[in-house]
């Protein structure tokens, strides 16, 4: 009802991505083709916002036409203070990724964290507590995933403790994982993640600034949600960024074989973490998915309807 409001005033709406960078991003090709597939005339386009300009960006979605926006490294946790209404989840988490136009108020909400859980699903890592638990669910209940998932017996070793890492950090936490160990660059900012994860759960977190010291077990999920690795052009060409990797191939060697190593990045599809991962012969996965499963959130959160998910990875294949 509200999306055919704004259409009725308009001729096109707008919806777009907030960050810096931006240019890497894959959600305008798989965002566009959803809103092109549903008849909903809809441009996604890429918004470069310097952290000055993040205010008056973040206004500028009051404007009639606007559905909203995705907002990406380095503002997830910058941008709430911005918004009208935040989603307990989105709270909980600290984080927001989507931010929905309605009523003429900013809602912001968190959809990497589910996102994660139902890519990992997807590939087999994780359970569903309940077989027809996600069948039974629709739209954007979708996001509350609370109870929904099992990653009992696994350790998860989480690089970063940034927006992305905090989503996936709860989304975890509240699946049961048996144990968290994040490893962030600023020790701080891993310890403020690891207490306000305590206060939800009985499960061990650890935090280290440097993954030399990580003593592996066995079950490991190695999730980076660190930009490390992923492809930033910038004026001079410079893709140093691109051959790094956020993990020594000597640590990741240390890991038992079964051990999943899942790159939020995508932009190389295999980054050099990765590429150490499979080396190894351990199981490397990419972003793509959690991509596609937190734009399918996204999507239905602005359109009030379920996204067509295969016409999104189709443009992803
Ligand atoms: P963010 O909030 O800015 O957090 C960045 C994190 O990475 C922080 O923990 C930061 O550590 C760490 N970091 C940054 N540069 C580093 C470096 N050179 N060496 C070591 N650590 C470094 O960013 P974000 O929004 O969480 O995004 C993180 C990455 O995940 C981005 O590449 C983003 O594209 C990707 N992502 C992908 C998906 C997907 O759907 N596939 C979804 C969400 C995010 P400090 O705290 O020490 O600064």
């Amino acid at each position: 009802m509200e999306l055919e409001q704004h259409i009725d005033k308009q001729s096109f709406l707008r919806v777009g991505l907030i960050g810096d960078p931006v240019a890497h991003s894959y959600s305008p090709r798989f965002q566009q083709a959803a809103f092109d597939a549903c008849g909903i005339p809809a441009r996604y386009e890429l918004w470069q916002t310097g952290e000055s300009e993040l205010p008056a960006r973040v206004a500028s979605l009051l404007v009639p036409q606007s559905l909203g926006a995705n907002i990406t490294i380095p503002y997830k946790e910058a941008v709430l203070p911005l918004l009208d209404v935040v989603d307990p989840l989105a709270t909980r988490i600290g984080a927001v990724n989507t931010i929905v136009h309605r009523n003429e108020y900013l809602y912001g909400y968190n959809t990497d964290a589910p996102g994660l859980l139902h890519a990992l699903l997807e590939l087999g890592v994780g359970k569903l507590r309940e077989p027809h638990y996600l069948a039974a669910l629709q739209g954007d209940n979708r996001l509350n995933t609370k109870d929904a998932f099992s990653f009992a017996g696994y350790t998860a070793v989480l690089l970063g403790a940034g927006g992305a890492a905090r989503g996936a950090a709860f989304a975890l936490v509240n699946a049961s994982v048996e144990r968290l160990i994040i490893v962030n660059r600023k020790l701080e900012r891993a310890q403020r993640l690891a207490a306000e994860l305590q206060q939800e759960s009985n499960c061990q977190v650890f935090c280290l600034n440097d993954p030399e010291f990580l003593i592996p077990y066995p079950t490991s999920l190695i999730i980076n949600a660190t930009p490390v690795g992923m492809h930033v052009a910038d004026k001079e060409g410079n893709k140093e960024a691109e051959n790094a990797s956020p993990m020594p191939a000597e640590v990741l060697a240390r890991f038992a074989p079964d051990t999943v190593v899942f790159d939020m990045v995508y932009n190389p599809t295999q980054s050099q973490l990765l590429c150490q991962a499979r080396t190894l012969g351990l199981r490397a996965v990419n972003g793509l998915s959690m991509l596609l499963h937190q734009g399918a959130l996204a999507f239905t959160l602005w359109a009030g309807r379920p996204a067509p998910l295969e016409v999104m990875r189709s443009t992803l294949l």
